[in-house]
């Protein structure tokens, strides 16, 4: 069978579907900072056209300014080539990804913890460089982050242009032949380029939109996995944290920091925390192992994760939505989302140290695959097919609560994240069927229920 086999079927309706999509989903996240920023947010569903066609820059030099604006894209190229740099010099695992189609395994320096470490010490000791300001009004303030909070459309803008830019480049980067031997000791036999199964339609709209390469990598850089976790999910939190800054300084007049902003933030850097410190098993993820890194992941990575799940944040932190959540409704929150948290990190946990063999003396039922593979049919993944998306799914509910029961737009995430894990769910059991043909039936038949035990 041949490497890179040509692809028959596109997903995404094709080439349409993908420039609709291309076209619209940086249309859905412009709009939604447009509705939720100092200017104007949303109240209940009634929409005030007005308000938010103001603005909407009227002309093309309008549209030049809020889209490249000097600063911000000088803080996000400083930002994001930072944290490159920061990617090579720090100290990290080495592990080694699972075997590509020809054999292969990539090497990865797992350092997302030392490099999550080092930002939030150099918070710390900015923070503490601020805490004896002569001007009280200035103890802790920290510009950057006032910055952060202050230019939030043009930063969406300068992220969503910055992600075609790099999706256009890793494409191109295909072009380039291999040296040979390559990178890394253990790619020294691989002259071929791993494309994505099915990324390799010869349709540049359709192949830049998927991506083509399975594992784009310029030097040590491995675009896909550090895209994954740094540049956006450490700016997720960085936002959080831009708005209790804001509160904190610039809404003492109304009472100063609310609980809703800190929870809020708080649950969520535990999920940040929570997805640097296993960032290991991001190698066996379908983003990792199927998935490439074409125009789709470069901006689910790089501007979805950070500006559309800060929406709550965003919400609660604009005066004219503060919320004050009070004891009893924390605790019931907090709770909930340690039943979600449970769930979903014991189901990925117990996969990952199974496919690892560590769970081996536990005579777990399970299929054996010809391929080498198990499939565990035991403890969480008896449960449903796709149980830690159950347990996700239940944490980002519990991300929306803290905003109360103002507007639906802050419960957006959990609606779209519903869609995003069936479309994923149905993308990896067809996945499955064709790698295991009778066996995953045979799974199927086993656990039957797909995500939601005993609903779907
Ligand atoms: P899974 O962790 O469910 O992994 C699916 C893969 O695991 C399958 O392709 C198969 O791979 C293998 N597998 C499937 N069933 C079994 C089994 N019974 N036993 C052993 N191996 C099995 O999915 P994802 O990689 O999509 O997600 C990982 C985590 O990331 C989830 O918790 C999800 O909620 C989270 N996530 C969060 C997102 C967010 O935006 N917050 C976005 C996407 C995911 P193989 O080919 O190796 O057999």
């Amino acid at each position: 069978m041949a490497l890179n086999p040509h692809t028959t079927e596109r997903e995404f309706s094709g080439v349409p579907g993908a420039l609709a999509i291309t076209l619209g989903l940086p249309v859905l996240l412009f709009g939604l900072a447009l509705v939720c920023n100092e200017h104007y947010s949303l109240e209940g569903v009634r929409l005030d056209w007005a308000a938010v066609s103001k603005q909407i820059p009227a002309n093309w030099h309008e549209w030049h300014r809020l889209a490249f604006d000097r600063q911000c894209w000088m803080a996000y190229l400083a930002w994001f080539f930072l944290l490159v740099a920061l990617a090579y010099i720090l100290p990290g695992k080495h592990r080694q990804g699972v075997p590509l189609r020809d054999g292969l395994r990539l090497s990865y320096n797992i350092n997302g913890m030392a490099m999550l470490g080092s930002l939030l010490a150099l918070l710390a000791a900015r923070l503490w460089q601020l805490a004896g300001a002569a001007d009280p009004s200035r103890r802790f303030y920290l510009a950057e982050l006032d910055f952060l909070y202050q230019h939030q459309l043009q930063l969406v803008l300068v992220t969503i242009i910055f992600l075609f830019a790099l999706a256009v480049f890793v494409y191109v980067l295909l072009f380039v032949p291999l040296a040979t031997p390559n990178h890394s000791p253990n790619e020294g036999e691989r002259r071929q380029r791993v494309l994505l199964v099915n990324g390799n339609t010869g349709n540049p709209i359709y192949d830049w939109f998927i991506g083509r390469e399975l594992n784009p990598r310029l030097g040590f850089w491995d675009v896909k996995m550090f895209c994954e976790l740094r540049p956006g999910m450490l700016l997720w939190l960085l936002i959080n944290l831009s708005c209790v800054h804001e509160q904190f300084h610039h809404q003492r007049a109304l009472g100063g920091v609310l609980d809703s902003v800190v929870l809020i933030t708080l649950l969520q850097a535990f999920y940040i925390f929570d997805g640097v410190l296993n960032e290991e098993g991001c190698l066996t993820m379908m983003d990792t192992t199927t998935d490439g890194f074409g125009f789709m992941l470069s901006f689910g990575d790089l501007a979805w994760v950070p500006w559309a799940y800060t929406l709550q944040a965003r919400y609660v932190a604009l005066p004219q939505n503060r919320v004050n959540l009070g004891a009893a409704a924390i605790a019931a929150i907090v709770a909930l989302h340690f039943v979600g948290y449970y769930i979903f990190h014991l189901a990925n946990t117990e996969k990952l140290l199974f496919r690892q063999g560590k769970l081996d003396h536990l005579k777990l039922d399970q299929i054996k695959t010809p391929t080498g593979s198990r499939l565990l049919c035991d403890g969480w993944w008896a449960k449903s097919q796709h149980i830690n998306y159950f347990g996700d799914w239940l944490i980002g509910w519990l991300w929306c609560l803290p905003t109360g029961f103002q507007t639906p737009l802050t419960y957006f995430y959990v609606v779209y994240f519903a869609l995003l894990l069936i479309h994923r769910q149905v993308r990896d059991s067809a996945k499955c069927r064709e790698k295991y043909g009778a066996l995953w039936q045979e799974y199927e038949r086993r656990v039957p229920y797909k995500i939601v035990p005993w609903v779907y």
